[in-house]
């Protein structure tokens, strides 16, 4: 099976291979650390979770490199206005951010990067620029790009050449430029705002640039996909393109992956507008942060998905359907034949789920394959037909699936600390063999919402989600 991509550039399906073979290097743009991120952002980073998770899963390995912007205009904004220094600010959320990635399963990059710690990357690039004549300096000490010393801007975006910068990070003090389209690739010194010494000379980077140097740092000058929110085409990924292949002469990113918006309450889901919910506001009202993965994961990347509490109640009945049913499998005893046609529904539905997977990772058919897959078993479970060994073939199919998905069972770490505590008090009893107290343990967990079965391979234990009644 062939896995394609619908790239941005040029907006064509096409078959993926690496530049190098066996291997993808992918990067994405990370949060801006002034604020916790809101799930329309973990929408988007869980999107190129997915994406990396499933290139792991076809056998590929993955370098994946996620930046972290603490540098900007907001958070010396914040900084200043909470009376903290931007460093305080920005390790504060940088730690919130790590941990929202971690509960909902995000695989950590291999490198996240930090903007303040590559301003000399940043000026190298910049200093290059300013050789090969695409960039110019300003009175005030400020560096842009040229636009027009660079014919393949707009082909990202698709804009007409004559279009002037919209929705642009730009202040309306940049009256100095040549062109209304450049865009600064670092600002001069100002007083109040931190400042660095380089080559190119006193001040601070511009936004877009750090993510030219920061990806070719780690990744080199050309890489294979580029991922981000679909509003990150205009201007940012198209000034990316620009200033990177301006500096380098060659081609920059292969794939470019944009993931649409979130929305809620028939609005897109942003903090400018204050239509929008942290991980922590959904975990608030009893959700867990599996459900709410999956309700951010169930559409496809490109299509607009609306969030709601109807959402979030469907998404946590089916991550419940899905662990119960594994719990169940691990738990089957059943003597006699194996199920003959067994085979052939697994091995169909890991086939279905990987060609749709492979179709620019279009999650709904594969999430379609897994449930019907789910029925099918559950209804050979009730009938008795599966043999034991049946049963651990099934539930090893499911886990292997899962690897992508990452949504079937809970993480002991969202446990409260006095609910772990009893699953390990339950572990040591059972190799004691103390089973009156292994018991007693099982029905104290039981009434904290947590079920424990015994396998051959120990305790396995999952949580009963809040689940409304299905209808
Ligand atoms: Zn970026």
């Amino acid at each position: 099976m062939t896995l394609r991509f619908r790239n941005t550039l040029g907006g064509a399906l096409e078959p993926f291979q690496p530049l190098e073979p066996g291997h993808v290097r992918v990067y994405s743009c990370g949060p801006t650390v002034y604020a916790p991120a809101h799930i329309g952002n973990f929408r988007s980073f869980i999107f190129a979770d997915l994406l990396r998770r499933y290139l792991a899963w076809k056998g590929y390995a993955v370098t994946w490199v996620m930046n972290i912007t603490d540098v900007d205009d907001k958070i010396i904004r914040d900084a200043t206005a909470q009376g903290i220094s931007i460093a305080e600010l920005t390790e504060r959320h940088t730690a919130t951010f790590i941990d929202d990635m971690r509960r909902l399963r995000v695989t950590i990059p291999d490198q996240m990067p930090r903007a303040t710690a590559h301003i000399a990357e940043m000026a190298g690039l910049i200093g290059t620029l300013l050789q090969k004549g695409h960039a110019y300096r300003t009175d005030d000490g400020s560096i842009f790009f040229r636009i027009a010393s660079w014919p393949g801007y707009g082909r990202l975006a698709r804009l007409d050449p004559d279009r002037q910068r919209v929705g642009e990070r730009v202040e309306a003090d940049e009256y100095s430029k040549d062109d209304v389209r450049d865009f600064a690739l670092w600002k001069g010194p100002r007083v109040g705002e931190p400042s660095w010494s380089t080559a190119v000379g006193e001040g601070r980077p511009g936004w877009h640039i750090e993510c030219s140097a920061m990806s070719m740092c780690y990744l080199g000058p050309s890489f294979d996909i580029h991922t981000g929110g679909i509003d990150l085409v205009f201007p940012h990924h198209e000034d990316e393109i620009a200033q990177s292949e301006a500096a380098t002469g060659q081609p920059f990113v292969r794939t470019w992956l944009h993931c649409a918006h979130l929305q809620m309450g028939g609005q897109k889901m942003a903090k400018r507008s204050g239509n929008f919910a942290r991980p922590e506001d959904i975990y608030a009202t009893g959700a867990s942060p599996r459900a709410l993965r999956y309700a951010l994961l169930a559409a496809h990347y490109r299509a607009s998905l609306e969030f709601s509490d109807e959402s979030l109640a469907a998404a946590a009945t089916t991550v419940e359907r899905l662990s119960t049913l594994l719990s169940t499998l691990d738990g089957y005893r059943q003597g006699g034949d194996d199920d003959v046609t067994l085979p052939v529904l697994l091995s169909s539905a890991r086939d279905a789920f990987e060609a749709s997977l492979d179709d620019d990772l279009n999650i709904s058919p594969a999430l379609g394959a897994v449930f019907e897959l789910v029925r099918e078993l559950n209804r050979r479970i009730a009938a008795r037909t599966l043999s034991s060994a049946d049963a651990a073939r099934a539930a090893t199919l499911l886990r292997d699936l899962d690897t992508v998905l990452a949504v079937a069972e809970e993480d002991r770490e969202d446990l409260p600390a006095a609910v772990a505590t009893l699953l390990d008090e339950r572990a040591a009893a059972r190799i004691g063999r103390d089973w009156a107290r292994a018991d007693a343990l099982r029905q104290e967990l039981a009434r904290a919402g947590v079920l424990v079965e015994d396998t051959r391979d120990g305790q396995r234990w999952r949580r009963q989600e809040a689940v409304r009644d299905e209808v």
